[in-house]
């Protein structure tokens, strides 16, 4: 939304010193249809200076009533989201009466009709700034208020919300009233949801999905159920403060556009998340880490809450640490930190080296726009490394010590990164803030190169980071493999020697992943690493070198054609499947698609289908390689090309099965059609078909994604439409852009390439923040790598207009274009 104001700094300074909000009660009435929802917000809040004004913020379809005080005030007052309040007393009541609009994007009240059996889902995405498209408050993080909600809703609806609730009438809802919680985090769930209820150390449990997936979610009810308990044993053996609301619901929404949302008491998760195909266990592990991601918020972000967004790392950087740490250590998912190496921290390593990066914890952010932008890999990934460098450094007893002391002094209300530093600093008597003003006050990642006997550092921005690690050495066995010979740990910032032992092949810095840092081997390991990566027994320690040739081919360093030869040599015998799904997605999506040039690109795809045969041969048969299997089977879908490997596919679609299995289930099934779809050996008879056989969401992405991929001008006219011009939820417009660029098609494109650069802008700014960033994103043409790409999206970015959304995804994409146009240079040389 476009038309509305964005909250600066400085006002959200001014109105928390002006104001303190005692009670919000906000009365939802979901009875109206479609299109909008009743909205009545009664706020009692205080004023520090009797006399004085400030504005509410409320982003209404109408606004049809405020009253202050017992005066009506003029509700033409409204402007770009924001309503005046002037003459403020000591002791005010502010009622608001409004209809909102439902939204298709996922911010604010998302309202979704299941094409499986026509229901309505209703939820609210009221993080960062879209609350006030709920419900009217003072949208700010430190203007914490106990919520009390009330719900309208048709009658064979179930509503969740924060706090328990009841049906007390029939269609009508009412919730406890909460502890002080902030405005972004006030939730409602709503619609005829299928619920599963349990009890954990006196915590009233809830599950809840949309109907359709009910068979889905209760398959793994024991299994979530399991990971939750987990998650809170843990979390009350190590903080002091008991789990502070009184229920705690997970409900799976659709068309969520994050991972999840950690609203006290109410968490929201991608209904992905609810698995109608199989999934290997990697997808579980992340669903769990999901789940204990959410769970650590109700600490740290809701009833700790930073005070301004600033501090968003605060929040996302602790939960994503906490995620990996109490998953690996708590849950069955033991290798929880080699899915981190291998493809987790790839997300901050990526964003720390581009012209957008940022401190993992910026010194100012001056508004709600720019804090929307660093919720990124710098805010994840980098963060949850550097909090993970920092235990290693501090331990974690100490760590643990200053979090649970943080918690007691702040509790249900704001703090700042100073606040955690300090506690920290008195609970390990370590110069934390030094350390802090080093890692998390800088941009850029280290590299560490081992040269003649030492560590050598180096940084982008001259910043002389501490690093904490260890280093591996290998040596070659009687029968060819390679051994352990030995691990040290190293302190960089008190001794960069390392001594390798007699008979030691390669040397391995960070091979347990203790630090954020780009790793360099000297030439003698690198050989070793050619010839025997797949035997370094450790699969944390392969992780660390596989990261290492990934960033050599985005670097330039090293040509497409070696990676893809080190793809051939080790990836058929690795068994994490952590690493074979990380290295063939990078190995496919950017190597083949984008970095090899489009002369080399049949043989190199053949090549990496040739590995993924190779993958299938080897688990045939073996029942406990489930997930390699399956990820053996997309690849082999994935990398098909020719008529023959076509006509193969088409058979697997007939009988239902891949030969030896799996059976093909509704993913699989949409997976091989696109496949049919872009080489031109399936087309709309077949589509509409599988659409008419499971009329799901899942199929309905589906289908959209291969009328998108269809190789004729047509096809792809209508989906440009669709996408630049039409009014698609956020999901579908995904499924759109993945379908529409497909480097086979390379000529049919080139028109669109050219004209994506004119449309963008104007449609990103037609849609709002979510759909900018799938434009920019999902919607980018990736595949095109060559200097004129660069230059059109060059001149895009000079378009003042763009907003910032747009900047920033097109931004992005621009920097992993660059890299790709580098890495073919090093082809073509
Ligand atoms: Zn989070």
């Amino acid at each position: 939304m476009s038309d509305t104001s964005v909250l600066t700094r400085a006002e959200a300074v001014e109105r928390h010193r002006l104001l303190d909000v005692h009670t919000v009660h906000v009365d939802l009435d979901l009875t109206h249809g479609q299109e909008l929802f009743g909205s009545t917000t009664v706020i009692r809040f205080g004023c520090a200076a009797p006399g004085a004004g400030t504005f509410l913020d409320v982003k209404p379809a109408a606004l049809h009533w405020v009253v202050l005080n017992g005066r009506e005030l003029d509700v033409a007052a409204l402007r770009a989201g924001r309503f005046p309040l002037t003459g403020l007393a000591a002791d005010n009541e502010l009622t608001v009466e409004a209809d909102m609009a439902y939204s298709h994007t996922g911010e604010g009240m998302h309202r979704f009709t299941d094409p499986a059996d026509g229901e309505d889902y209703v939820y609210t995405q009221s993080f960062l700034d879209d609350g006030p498209r709920v419900f009217a408050s003072f949208d700010q993080p430190d203007l914490k208020a106990r919520y009390t909600v009330s719900v309208t809703a048709p009658q064979q609806w179930t509503v969740v919300g924060n706090s328990l609730g009841r049906q007390v009438s029939p269609g009508r809802w009412e919730f406890a009233p909460t502890p002080a919680i902030s405005s972004y985090l006030v939730s409602v769930v709503a619609g005829p949801l299928h619920s599963v209820h349990a009890e954990h150390d006196g915590i009233p449990l809830g599950l809840h999905c949309r109907r359709s997936l009910a068979a889905h979610l209760d398959a793994d009810v024991d299994e979530l159920l399991e990971i939750t308990r987990q998650g809170f044993d843990h979390y009350h053996r190590v903080f002091r403060h008991r789990y502070p609301f009184d229920s705690y619901d997970q409900c799976f929404v659709p068309e969520f556009n994050a991972g999840a949302m950690e609203n006290p008491g109410c968490v929201t998760l991608r209904d992905e998340f609810v698995f109608r195909s199989a999934v290997p266990d990697t997808k579980r592990e992340e669903r769990a880490m999901v789940v204990i991601h959410e769970m650590a918020h109700m600490w740290f972000g809701d009833l700790v809450t930073m005070k301004w967004w600033d501090d968003l790392w605060l929040n996302e950087s602790f939960a994503e640490y906490m995620a990996y740490s109490v998953t690996a250590s708590s849950t069955r998912f033991t290798s929880a930190w080699t899915g981190f190496a291998a493809d987790r921290k790839t997300w901050g390593y990526d964003a720390d080296q581009r012209p957008s990066t940022h401190p993992v914890a910026p010194g100012t952010v001056d508004d709600t726009a720019q804090a929307l932008q660093n919720f990124d890999g710098i805010s994840y990934a980098k963060g949850a490394a550097a909090l993970r460098q920092l235990v290693a450094w501090l331990g974690e007893e100490a760590f643990l010590a200053g979090v649970n002391d943080y918690f007691d002094e702040h509790a249900f209300g704001n703090a700042t990164l100073d606040d955690l530093l300090r506690a920290l600093a008195a609970t390990s008597g370590r110069d934390v803030h030094g350390w802090a003003d080093r890692w998390l006050r800088t941009t850029g990642v280290d590299t560490l190169r081992l040269t003649d006997g030492r560590i050598e550092q180096t940084s982008a921005d001259g910043t002389l980071r501490p690093h904490r690690l260890t280093v591996a050495h290998y040596r070659r066995t009687a029968e060819g493999a390679l051994e352990q010979a030995g691990r040290v740990p190293v302190d960089l910032a008190a001794d960069a020697t390392v001594t390798r032992p007699a008979g030691a092949e390669l040397t391995l810095l960070n091979d347990t992943d203790l630090t954020f840092a780009k790793i360099r081997l000297d030439p003698g390991s690198w050989q070793a690493v050619r010839s025997s990566l797949g035997a370094v027994p450790e699969e944390l320690a392969r992780a660390v070198l596989w990261s290492a040739g990934r960033d050599q081919v985005r670097d330039g360093e090293l040509a497409p054609g070696e990676y893809l030869r080190l793809v051939a040599d080790h990836l058929p015998g690795e068994t994490s499947v952590h690493l074979v799904d990380a290295v063939l997605a990078f190995a496919r999506e950017f190597v083949v698609d984008c970095a090899v040039p489009p002369s080399g690109r049949p043989e190199a795809l053949a090549g990496l289908a040739q590995v993924c045969r190779t993958l299938l041969r080897r688990t045939e048969g073996e029942p406990g390689r489930t997930g390699l299997r399956l990820v053996a089977v997309r690849g082999v879908i994935a990398t098909a090309d020719g008529e023959e490997q076509a006509a193969e596919l088409r058979d697997w679609l007939a009988a239902g099965t891949v030969p030896g299995g799996p059976v093909l289930d509704p993913d699989l099934r949409w997976q091989l059609l696109l496949r049919l779809c872009v080489l031109g050996a399936a087309g709309e008879p077949e589509i509409a078909a599988e659409l008419a056989a499971d009329p799901s969401s899942t199929s309905q992405e589906g289908a959209a994604r291969c009328r998108a991929a269809l190789p004729a001008p047509a096809a792809k006219e209508t989906a440009w439409q669709a996408l630049f011009h039409g009014e698609l939820s956020n999901y579908l417009a995904i499924a759109t852009a993945r379908g529409l660029w497909q480097p086979e098609q390379a000529e049919l494109l080139e028109e669109l390439t050219a004209r994506y650069f004119k449309e963008l802008g104007p449609a990103a700014g037609r849609r709002g923040p979510a759909l900018a960033r799938v434009l920019a994103t999902a919607g980018f043409p990736a595949f095109a790598a060559t200097e004129q790409t660069v230059r059109a999206a060059e001149a895009c970015l000079a378009d003042p207009d763009l907003t910032a959304a747009t900047r920033r995804g097109l931004v992005d994409q621009l920097d992993t274009l660059r890299r790709a146009v580098r890495a073919r240079a090093l082809t073509e040389r």
